[in-house]
C-alpha cells in the first residue's frame, strides 16, 4: 500500500478517506515579485477559512488537496494549523504556475537543478520546516507549451520520477494536454503519474477520451451548480467509455483573496458532497461509483509509492 504525504505527516492510502482533489484555502494574484506573507494576516485567514472546513468535515471529508502552488500563496504553517484544527488531511504541494507568478530561479536554474529543488520540498520540507509537498502542481498555456513552461514540465518528470509524486497540471484545453502527455512521455514518466487540471475546460470530448486512453487521470474541478448538468453528461460518457478508474472531481473552490476586503468572495466547498452526490445517485450511478470517484481514486491518484 502507498502512503499519502499529508501536512501533519505521512498517513496510509486508506486513510485519506472523502477527499476534495482541488480546491484551495488561499491564492495572491499580485506576482512572484511582490507575494509575500506580509500581505495578509494568517490568523485572521485561519479564522476566516477554519468554518468552510468544519461544514465539509461534517459531509464526511476528510481529505483536501490544497493546489495553490509557491509564488501565489502556499502557506505550509496555516494549512497545517487549518488541519490540526478541523481534522482534515491537507496536502500541499511543490512545482510552479505560470508567468507572471515564476520566479527568477524557473528561468535561470537548468530543469535538473529545478527538479531538485522540488524533490527537497517533498524529502525534507518547505520554507525551513518539516511540512512536506505530497504533490507537484504546475500550470502550461494553452496551445503548444512556450520553451519555459516545457522547462517546468521536464522539471516536473524528473521530480515526479524519483518521488514517485503525482503531478497536477493546469491544463484548461486539449492541444496543451496532449502536448504535456508528449513531454512527459519524453521524460519516460507513466501518464498514470499526471492529472489533467480543468479538464471540463476544454470542450471537445476527444481530448478528454484521448489523455484517459493513454493513461492520465481526468479531473473535472470546476463543479458548481451552474456546472452540474454538464459534468454530469462528461461523467456518464467516461464511465460508458471504460474509464471510471480514470476519473476526479472537484470544485476549484474557496479562498481567501489576498488584497481584498475578508478575504473577498470565497465560495464553500460544500456543493460537492452536499448537493452533486445526490444527483450522481439519481442519474444510476451507484454508492460503489460515488466511493470510487471521491473516495478510492483520490487515493490512487495521491499515494506515494516511494519517496
Ligand atoms: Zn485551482
Amino acid at each position: 500500500m502507498g502512503i499519502i504525504r499529508t501536512v501533519m505527516g505521512d498517513i496510509p492510502q486508506d486513510n485519506l478517506g472523502l477527499t476534495l482533489v482541488h480546491e484551495h484555502i488561499l491564492c495572491d494574484f499580485i506576482g512572484a515579485d511582490g507575494v509575500s506573507k506580509e500581505r495578509y494576516n494568517s490568523i485572521e485567514v485561519y479564522h476566516t477559512i477554519l468554518p468552510y472546513l468544519n461544514e465539509i468535515y461534517r459531509y464526511g471529508v476528510r481529505g483536501f488537496v490544497d493546489c495553490t502552488p509557491a509564488y501565489l500563496g502556499r502557506d505550509v504553517h496555516l494549512l497545517a494549523d487549518l488541519s490540526k484544527a478541523s481534522g482534515i488531511s491537507i496536502l500541499t504541494n511543490t512545482g510552479l504556475y505560470k508567468e507572471p507568478f515564476l520566479p527568477k530561479y524557473a528561468f535561470e536554474l537548468s530543469v535538473d537543478q529545478i527538479a531538485d529543488v522540488w524533490v527537497r520540498e517533498i524529502r525534507k520540507g518547505i520554507d525551513g520546516t518539516s511540512i512536506k509537498a505530497g504533490f507537484i502542481k504546475i500550470a502550461v498555456n494553452p496551445g503548444e507549451m512556450i520553451p519555459i513552461q516545457q522547462k517546468i514540465v521536464r522539471a516536473a518528470a524528473r521530480c515526479s520520477l524519483s518521488t514517485g509524486a503525482i503531478i497536477a497540471c493546469h491544463t484548461g484545453e486539449g492541444v496543451a494536454a496532449m502536448h504535456l502527455l508528449k513531454i512527459l512521455g519524453d521524460e519516460g514518466l507513466d501518464p498514470s503519474r499526471s492529472i489533467i487540471v480543468h479538464c471540463d475546460a476544454e470542450g471537445d470530448l476527444k481530448y478528454h477520451l484521448e489523455a484517459a486512453h493513454r493513461g492520465a487521470w481526468i479531473e473535472y474541478d470546476a463543479l458548481s451548480e451552474q456546472s452540474a448538468k454538464r459534468t454530469l453528461k462528461l461523467i456518464d460518457v467516461m464511465v460508458k467509455s471504460g474509464f471510471e478508474d480514470s476519473l476526479l472531481l472537484s470544485q476549484d473552490a474557496g479562498w481567501y483573496h489576498v488584497g481584498e476586503k475578508d478575504g473577498g468572495d470565497i465560495r464553500s466547498y460544500t456543493y460537492l458532497v452536499r448537493d452533486f452526490v445526490r444527483l450522481l445517485s439519481e442519474e444510476g450511478f451507484d454508492r460503489g461509483m460515488t466511493n470510487k470517484l471521491l473516495v478510492s481514486n483520490p487515493a490512487r491518484a495521491f499515494k506515494m509509492d516511494f519517496t
